[in-house]
């Protein structure tokens, strides 16, 4: 369990990502479980959100059905950065396929080399995630990058402790919950004959 000194006690609870991994951030947030809210839902949403990460809006309802099941298998791998465990099998998958597709270019400099993403629409999103997640990989920032443990809320989020222990998109919000409700089970438990 956390030990409550490894928390950030005085940050805000939405503490960005470094760089463009803010982006991947904010990608897997497209989908609000707590607030039942999807960005992604269809053509015209989807405009509105590309608009402010200067995606362009070109994309089909099957680009859409694309783009949410790679931000799915991506959640996927931000709860497995709670054990520190590699990308899942499917979320290997989904890089592969959306590389494949958006063919983001090679592009070297005098120290190494990175990737930079083409097209525009949902293949620039593709693109940037691909780009994003194997530079985050490679600087060892992307174990870093997380989903809330509670069920219900899965909100991704940079763990900044020092321990790289946080489990709470929010101390005060789902850290209190997750403690109100451990509480709770303690108290029933010991109501129970
Ligand atoms: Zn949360």
């Amino acid at each position: 369990m956390t030990a409550a000194a490894d928390l950030p006690t005085t940050t805000s609870p939405v503490t960005p990502a470094p760089g463009e991994l803010e982006f991947v951030r904010a990608f897997v947030n497209t989908l609000d479980i707590e607030a039942h809210t999807e960005r992604l839902a269809d053509p015209a949403s989807w405009a509105k959100w590309a608009a402010e990460h200067d995606l362009g809006a070109a994309a089909t309802a099957a680009d859409l059905r694309e783009a949410r099941a790679l931000r799915e298998t991506l959640r996927q791998a931000l709860l497995a950065n709670h054990d520190r465990a590699p990308l899942p099998a499917e979320t290997i998958e989904a890089l592969d396929a959306a590389a494949d597709r958006s063919r983001p270019a090679l592009q070297f400099s005098g120290r190494g080399s990175h990737l930079v993403p083409r097209g525009s629409g949902v293949d620039a999103l593709f693109g940037r995630v691909v780009a994003t997640v194997a530079a985050a990989l490679a600087d060892g920032t992307w174990q870093r990058l997380k989903v809330c443990a509670s069920d219900d809320c899965r909100w991704a989020f940079y763990d900044t402790s020092r321990s790289r222990t946080g489990q709470w998109c929010s101390m005060s919000i789902c850290g209190n919950r997750a403690k109100q409700a451990r509480y709770r089970d303690r108290a029933g438990a010991r109501e129970q004959p």
